[in-house]
């Protein structure tokens, strides 16, 4: 059968050039939460990897479980007491992150650290909350275990090391993981609004809230498996990333995007068959979800594309996406999480991190491509570990993208050394 063809923007990036300088969560709030009610609020934030993440443990899928499921069909339905509570809303809806575990944000008191009078004590200011206005103690912050890492056994996904598990040195690393929503082609957002504020604009697939509608329930913050809506305390509405919609609708990129140091996102057009997005959803096996959501993505030139009633300059734009190059045709760049089954649309691209044992042995600099070819599996970032954030626990496609890009670095380096001509 034909496929029903829609056009979604996307994002790739590319964790081996993100430095952890956070000027896109800076130039994001700046832009879009640099209100009041939404102070904790990071639409992006660069979580370090491992570690708990913003909000803290939200990989810990088990404390929202209460609410939802997916069905064999593929869609997400309310699970046994799911019901009273989506009518009861808020009041019986425990299942969010608390204040806690995002952060009471803070301020300083900087009329007394900068107006104090000359004295033989440097002046002290007590973190004032921005939401109570009282004095309080800062205990943990949306970036709190920045830099940290660690060696990841035996939780490695919830970051426990930090913890609780003591630091083997030798075996220690970490990365960064910048964060936006990812525009799921299956929003559970969506799904598990009662009240039809949350949805997916069909012409470009970007999900929005809408405030008018929006009751507050946040049964949305329960129901995103990445936690990445929030509630305006002072409005009592639902917001979240936008994908900078206002700017890519006049062809400008994402804030994020275009003030990111690393220049490592990468945006563009996808096309896929909007008619297999429940069949792919519902795939039995969690390891199988990278290969089924690659099979929902359809080629620019495919004949039904040209009958699909597209613009003219989306197909075009889809021919030309670095984002479909970059999942599709090169297969570099990986699903954050998949298992979650809501089909996201912001793809990583591997970090390829040093040679442990080239670094032990031979006193390179670990960035020798050919250790780098063979020697995969001696990562500093163990492949098991980027397979548990990228492709449910299966290890090939993460080893096959690090691969290629071993195999890039190889040839780069040597066109660049001009050991090997250049082919275009
Ligand atoms: Fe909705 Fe969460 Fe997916 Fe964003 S990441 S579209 S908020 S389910
Ligand atoms: Fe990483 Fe770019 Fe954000 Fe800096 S601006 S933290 S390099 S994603």
């Amino acid at each position: 059968m034909s496929p029903r063809v829609m056009a979604q923007i996307a994002m790739v990036m590319n964790l081996d050039k993100c430095i952890g300088c956070h000027t896109c969560s800076v130039t994001c709030k700046q832009t879009w939460t640099n209100r009041p009610g939404v102070e904790y609020v990071w639409f992006n934030n660069v979580e370090t990897r491992p570690g708990q993440g913003y909000p803290r443990r939200y990989e810990d899928q088990e404390r929202w479980r209460g609410g939802w499921q997916v069905d064999a069909k593929g869609r997400l339905r309310l699970r046994a007491g799911g019901r009273l509570r989506k009518l009861l809303g808020i009041f019986a809806n425990p299942l969010m992150p608390s204040i806690d575990d995002y952060y009471e944000p803070w301020t300083y008191d900087y009329e007394n650290l900068t107006r104090a009078p000359l004295s033989d004590d440097v002046p002290v200011a007590r973190p004032r909350s921005l939401i109570t206005g009282e004095p309080t103690t800062v205990r943990w912050s949306a970036n709190w275990d920045d830099n940290l890492g660690g060696d990841p056994s035996p939780d490695p996904l919830l970051g426990r090391i930090q913890d609780q598990v003591k630091l083997d040195f030798e075996n220690a690393f970490m990365f960064y993981l910048p964060r936006i929503c990812e525009h799921c082609l299956n929003p559970s957002c969506v799904a598990s609004c009662p009240s039809g504020a949350m949805y997916k604009r069909s012409e470009d697939g970007i999900v929005l809230v809408d405030q008018d509608r929006c009751r507050g329930w946040r049964m949305c913050v329960t129901g995103c498996p990445y936690k990445k809506v929030y509630f305006n305390h002072k409005t009592g509405k639902a917001e979240k990333c936008t994908f900078c919609y206002p700017r890519v609708e006049v062809g400008l990129p994402t804030v994020c995007s275009e003030t990111c140091v690393g220049r490592l996102r990468y945006l563009g057009v996808m096309l896929y068959d909007a008619d297999r997005v429940s069949e792919v959803a519902a795939t039995p096996d969690d390891k199988d979800l990278y290969e089924a959501q690659l099979s929902l993505f359809v080629d620019p030139d495919d004949p039904a594309v040209a009958g699909s009633g597209l613009p003219a300059d989306w197909i075009e734009a889809a021919r030309r996406s670095p984002v479909r190059d970059l999942i599709v045709k090169y297969r570099l760049a990986l699903p954050l999480h998949p298992e979650y089954r809501t089909l996201p649309m912001v793809w990583y691209v591997p970090p390829l991190s040093p040679v442990v044992d080239a670094l032990a042995t031979s006193g390179h600099d670990g960035e020798d491509a050919d250790n780098l070819f063979a020697a995969i599996e001696s990562l500093r970032i163990p492949v098991d570990y980027l397979a548990e954030l990228f492709t449910a626990g299966d290890p090939a496609p993460v080893t096959a993208s690090l691969r290629r890009l071993a195999a890039m670095r190889s040839y780069m380096r040597a066109v660049n050394l001009g050991t090997r001509p250049p082919q275009v």
